[in-house]
């Protein structure tokens, strides 16, 4: 058996090092995280030529080794450790061929590090439209290493590539830079000190302040007392390494590379001048968001419609096929409603991964962070926090992870503590469920009083996150500035195997995620439900047919009242009423309320569990929606879910922290169980306020 090659794909942000890891494996991925912090990690295999497996790793983008943030650090850490089970046998480093120059930087500092270093050249399909051309042998020849001139659009060049990875033993390790020329003397006693260690290596070791965990600390800490200079003057040393790495870049370039000017015709110019434009670039976003929301709306409902009816088919059919009996109650009351209660929402929440995938694809995103940072800026927030306010559209956990690259911690704080505002995955369920119930069908101006009604409630989620973040900058006593820098990315094609990639893992994520929380909570409900502890549940049939005797009621009503009776009794019957003073105000019942108590583990149970009461007992093929709609209110009368309970519903799941995953990761990320116990109760409280004022405002 031969070895595993170990391969690291490296580069600056947006150069496609993802695009090449999708091209290099395929399906063979698996996405977690570094160990103790948050940031992804993403390993796959590739079979190379001869029956050679490399095992690759996508790192983080980042622009050089001098780290500045967390992403960066994972980056440093594992080319200083050669004890790490991932450290590479060979590094790629990917650059994009319309910022040769820039990517190179980072190339001659890995290749410092006597690591064989492969240089990819991508988006080679851009180069006659930009009027570059490139000497390929003479860039290998002067950069001393193979190079790959490849475009993972058009599949163009993987091969060579592979075939590169397993030769990768022939690859020269012979540093670009000679550290003489930046300080003779400095690095000449430095290799004195340590002469079994790499001068590179002991460089960056003593210039960066990052935390190496994994490194054995004695060594490092042996190395940074070694300051026979003040920081001033390494800082200056620095400097001088950077120049000199440019000076080297340049003389390389100089005849491996020409531009000609002529040819590039500026699109991104002018589609610049449109999309970040002080008033169109508002409005376009905004009638893109219109759309994207119009379209899931649109493009969801026949898929939803189909699941829904599926699952309530095959519960009955589970009824009647097998033996009557707890198991079968179990499954077809419990487990079959639970596991619906997160299917059917497969489609909208893969349809708005696949329109956040595009505008990330198309560079689009980079135009929106770069227009919002003007709002946010007045809010305490950074351009930086749009990134999380928009990925909290799928889920608060992932976004809150995403602040690690906003690197002034008040900001970074600000982003974590608002994120949960803004309209998860999770809470898309609920909305849609009783938007369907208590917002009318008609359409104005085309567009559906549904659509716009899930609309509102995203910008409402945005906007309370935007204010409570002016808020908090004024109460919160951190100190602080940063400068925003963002690239803006060449506008391209949204590539469509990233794309796919993407919504199949974000809905892998969602239905694996939040699917097992809902399973056992369904079971655990179904249990609650289908027991009880007095005579009002154990005699339930005798007391319903005692009470009705004198109507003459139907087989099937008879039995719809023992299964109401029975429910109303149950373990859980009990909980949900005994809440119930509490939530009426609200224009709640005590079902709702089981549903909201139970959904303080994770918001999308709300309908899950709604299903699993709704269904116990009822006998018909019916739809959830079917029998919410069929609810009534047992004070007022009349329907349960009317348009002043449903409001009251909708924006007490926008406002109130339900989400126990949400509150753990806060207390991982700010290091303290202070800020998660506020956002729990300052959410939840304002929610019940806003939800009491709006019920009562409206009934
Ligand atoms: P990463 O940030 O380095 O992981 O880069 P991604 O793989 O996410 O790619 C960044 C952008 O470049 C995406 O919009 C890709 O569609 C695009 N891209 C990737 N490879 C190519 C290529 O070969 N040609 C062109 N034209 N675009 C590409
Ligand atoms: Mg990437």
């Amino acid at each position: 058996m031969s070895k595993q090659i170990n391969v690291a794909l490296i580069g600056n942000p947006n150069t496609g090092k993802t695009s090449v890891f999708n091209s290099l494996t395929g399906l063979n991925q698996k996405v977690g995280n570094y160990p103790g912090i948050t940031v992804e990690k993403k390993q796959g295999v590739c079979k190379l030529p001869r029956g050679v497996k490399a095992h690759i790793i996508d790192l983080p983008g980042t622009y050089s080794l001098n780290a500045s943030s967390l992403d960066e650090n994972v980056v440093i850490e594992l080319l200083l450790n050669k004890n790490d089970k991932d450290f590479p046998d060979v590094a790629v480093v990917i650059s994009d061929v319309e910022n040769l120059k820039r990517n190179l930087l980072l190339f001659t500092q890995i290749k410092d590090l006597e690591i064989p270093t492969i240089l990819v050249i991508n988006m080679a399909d851009r180069m006659r439209y930009k009027g570059i051309s490139l000497d390929i042998d003479h860039l290998e020849e002067r950069l001393n290493t193979k190079v790959a001139l490849i475009s993972t659009r058009k599949n163009e060049g993987i091969d060579h590539l592979k075939n590169l990875i397993t030769n990768y033993k022939d690859i020269s390790v012979t540093p670009c830079l000679d550290t003489s020329e930046i300080d003779k003397d400095y690095f000449d006693n430095l290799r004195k000190a340590f002469p079994n260690q790499l001068v590179y290596k002991l460089w960056l070791v003593i210039t960066q302040d990052v935390n190496f965990g994994k490194v054995d600390r004695n060594e490092i800490d042996a190395i940074a007392n070694f300051k026979t200079k003040s920081k001033a003057d390494l800082k200056r040393l620095q400097q001088k390494e950077t120049i000199k790495r440019y000076q080297f870049i340049n003389s390389v370039l100089k005849n491996g590379q020409t531009i000609d000017l002529s040819q590039a015709k500026d699109l991104r110019t002018k589609l610049d001048r449109v999309l970040t434009h002080k008033v169109w670039g508002y409005f376009i976003f905004f009638i893109i968001l219109l759309t994207i929301f119009q379209a899931i709306y649109d493009w969801s409902s026949v898929p939803m419609d189909f699941i829904d009816s599926i699952f309530a088919s095959l519960s009955e059919w589970v009824k009647n096929a097998l033996p009557s009996g707890v198991f079968t109650d179990l499954l077809a009351e419990g487990i079959i409603p639970g596991l619906g209660g997160i299917v059917i929402f497969i489609p909208q929440i893969a349809f708005l991964f696949l329109f956040i995938s595009v505008l990330e694809e198309s560079g689009y995103m980079s135009r929106v962070v770069f227009l919002m940072d003007r709002v946010m800026r007045r809010f305490g927030l950074s351009g930086k926090s749009v990134v999380p306010l928009i990925s909290g559209t799928a889920c608060a956990i992932p976004a809150i992870m995403a602040t690690r690259n906003i690197e002034n911690w008040k900001e970074r704080l600000i982003t974590i503590l608002v994120t949960p505002f803004t309209t998860c995955s999770a809470r898309l369920p609920v909305y849609l469920i009783i938007i369907s119930l208590v917002i009318p069908e008609g359409r104005f101006l085309g567009l559906g009083y549904q659509a716009l009604t899930l609309m509102l409630l995203y910008l409402i989620g945005f906007g309370t996150a935007i204010i409570s973040a002016y808020i908090l900058n004024k109460i919160l006593k951190i100190k602080g500035k940063t400068f925003f820098v963002i690239e803006m990315p060449n506008y391209k094609l949204p590539l469509f195997k990233n794309v796919v990639l993407t919504v199949v893992e974000k809905t892998k994520s969602f239905v694996f995620g939040a699917g097992k929380i809902i399973l056992a909570i369904s079971i655990l409900l179904w249990v609650l439900a289908s027991y009880g502890p007095g005579p009002e549940f154990n005699d339930a049939e005798a007391i319903v047919k005692k009470e009705f005797a004198a109507q003459n009621l139907s087989e099937d009503d008879l039995q719809r009242k023992v299964a109401s009776q029975k429910l109303e009794y149950s373990f859980i019957g009990i909980t949900g009423r005994a809440i119930e003073p509490a939530i009426r105000p609200l224009g709640y019942d005590w079902k709702i309320g089981i549903a909201i108590v139970s959904s303080f583990a994770a918001r999308e149970v709300f309908v899950g569990t709604l299903a699993t009461i709704y269904s116990v007992g009822s006998n018909e093929e019916e739809t959830i929606k079917n029998r919410m709609a069929g609810e009534v209110n047992p004070i007022l009368g009349g329907p349960l879910f009317t348009f002043a309970s449903g409001v009251s519903l909708l924006l007490f799941y926008a406002f109130a922290m339900q989400c126990m995953s949400t509150l753990a990761i806060v207390k991982r990320e700010t290091n303290s169980w202070k800020w998660p116990a506020l956002q729990l109760i300052i959410m939840s409280t304002f929610a019940y306020i806003v939800a009491l004022v709006a019920f009562q405002f409206l009934k």
